[in-house]
């Protein structure tokens, strides 16, 4: 059994929001929940071998999954130790009314409100889910904590959708060691995934054809299931690898446009 710090779970690819240059690619208009089903499936296969001490629900927008509770005695029953967060938006989190109970049932699980924007507009509109959160604290004593997610914000990539290009700047160790996602892990299509950017970059593919220069990145297949341990210790182990190549050595501060506008009109279709 290897335990690692952090262990995260796509329960939608979809997103509310759209923050540009968002490392899990969800300002890009993708689709797709994650059925409890599919999920079980994937832990049943890790499970016996890795022991994360958190486990994420994250996205894309987890509360866009009508299911989202469902998950977290899938998690519960194959870590009895670990640490279940939910990291959320929080706009569509009154759509669970389920949800606090049954967080606070669980014992270990905590609710963080994702901030991505710092805008006195994008507060004034977060008041009435802080309002429904402050209730969930009050009543069912569960631990809200809060993600100022803007302030650590950079560009990940360049450019959008089809246009989408990577830094290719030739220098992954010095990219790696500036990344802010390297130490978040992703169990997803079963296998584990480096962080969100490489896990998803298939999605952004299958979307919009990714152009040339990413076809180098786009082999990552991540860690099957079946692996040896060496293989799994490899892969816990490892720091800068070739597909951090992709990822800027510099990475470049920028002041992000509202996340509260429609999807970019220059998408391609679903
Ligand atoms: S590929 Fe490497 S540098 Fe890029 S986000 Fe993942 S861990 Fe970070």
């Amino acid at each position: 059994m290897r335990t690692l710090p952090q262990l995260e779970l796509h329960v939608a690819h979809a997103c509310n929001l759209a923050c540009e240059s968002c490392a899990h690619y969800s300002n890009h208009g993708h689709a797709g929940l994650l059925d409890p089903a599919e999920a079980a499936a994937w832990m049943d296969a890790w499970h016996g071998r890795i022991a994360p001490r958190t486990f994420s629900l994250v996205g894309g927008e987890p509360s866009l999954n009508p299911r989202l509770a469902e998950f977290m005695p899938l998690v519960r029953a194959r870590w009895p130790e670990t640490a279940i967060r939910i990291v959320s938006n929080g706009w569509f989190l009154h759509r669970h009314p389920d949800l606090p109970a049954r967080m606070a049932a669980d014992g270990n699980a905590a609710l963080f409100l994702s901030v991505p924007h710092a805008s006195p507009e994008y507060r004034a509109r977060l008041a009435p889910v802080e309002a429904l959160l402050e209730g969930w604290r009050r009543d069912h004593g569960i631990v809200v904590g809060r993600y100022e997610s803007h302030a650590r914000w950079t560009r990940r990539y360049r450019g959008f959708g089809p246009a989408m290009a990577p830094y290719a700047d030739g220098r992954p160790r010095r990219s790696w060691e500036r990344c802010v996602a390297r130490d978040y892990p992703q169990l997803h299509a079963g296998r584990l995934w480096k962080c969100p950017a490489i896990a998803y970059l298939g999605l952004q593919d299958a979307r919009f054809g990714l152009p040339h220069a990413w076809r180098p990145y786009l082999d990552y297949r991540g860690l099957a299931p079946d692996c040896d341990d060496a293989a799994l210790a490899g892969f816990l182990a490892a720091e800068e690898e070739a597909v951090c190549g992709m990822c800027p050595a510099d990475p470049e501060r920028f002041e992000p446009p509202s996340p509260l506008r429609a999807h970019r009109r220059d998408a391609a279709p679903a």
